[in-house]
């Protein structure tokens, strides 16, 4: 399979990824976006900037259900940097499929963050500590999530998230389908993988 046409994605999607302008799947993309779009768990590992996010994202973003307006899919990343730039990437992927994609992050105000979780996005990308927070505040609904991504999972077992990462997949329903993406296989990557 070369092309994005052969992987099994939607027209509105594919609209979107012509209009981000890649031509071409890379080699993690090839390789996890069928499998995904199966509803399978899977691990991807490949190089920092070989296309994790889109790997991960198209398949998200086609299993998303437009017009429910509940959380559907969640990504969880390392910084607040990253939840910025993996949100705004799933935004254009979600365009023309009208799929909502809200970062959360720690250091922005709580109030404005409620807020804009009352405008009802479909895919969450947010940090692991400011994700608890709003568990415990009970101002996210993870009830309806059927896809999690953990983006980074080697930098965030480094940055010592791993208990984090458990109490929130915890919290998830149970026949939700788990991504994990990361530059390395670490040994703290492999035992975090036995959680899903
Ligand atoms: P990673 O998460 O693996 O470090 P990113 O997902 O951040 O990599 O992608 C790196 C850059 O490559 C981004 O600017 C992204 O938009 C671009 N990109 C991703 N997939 C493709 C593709 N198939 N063709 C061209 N550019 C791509
Ligand atoms: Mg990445």
């Amino acid at each position: 399979m070369s092309t994005f046409e052969q992987l099994g994605l939607s027209p509105e999607t594919l609209q979107a990824i012509y209009k981000l302008g890649f031509e071409e799947p890379t080699p993690i993309q090839k390789k996890a976006i069928p499998l995904a779009l199966q509803g399978v768990d899977l691990i991807g590992q490949a190089p920092t900037g070989t296309g994790k996010t889109a790997a991960f994202g198209l398949p998200i973003i086609e299993r998303i259900e437009p017009d429910s307006d509940q959380i559907q899919g969640l990504v969880v990343v390392p910084t607040r940097e990253l939840a910025i730039q993996v949100a705004e990437e799933l935004n254009k992927i979600g365009e023309f499929k009208r799929v909502r994609t809200l970062p959360i992050y720690g250091g922005q105000d709580m109030t404005r963050q409620i807020k804009l979780l009352k405008k009802r996005p479909q895919i969450v990308v947010g940090t692991p500590g400011r994700l608890m927070d709003h568990m415990r505040r009970r101002t996210i609904r993870l009830q309806n999530i059927s896809i999690v991504v953990l983006d980074e999972a080697d930098e965030m077992l480094n940055m010592g998230f791993v208990e984090d990462i458990k109490y929130i997949l915890s919290d998830l329903p149970e026949n939700r389908q788990t991504l994990l993406f990361s530059a390395s296989i670490t040994k703290a990557v492999e035992n975090m993988s036995q959680h899903f």
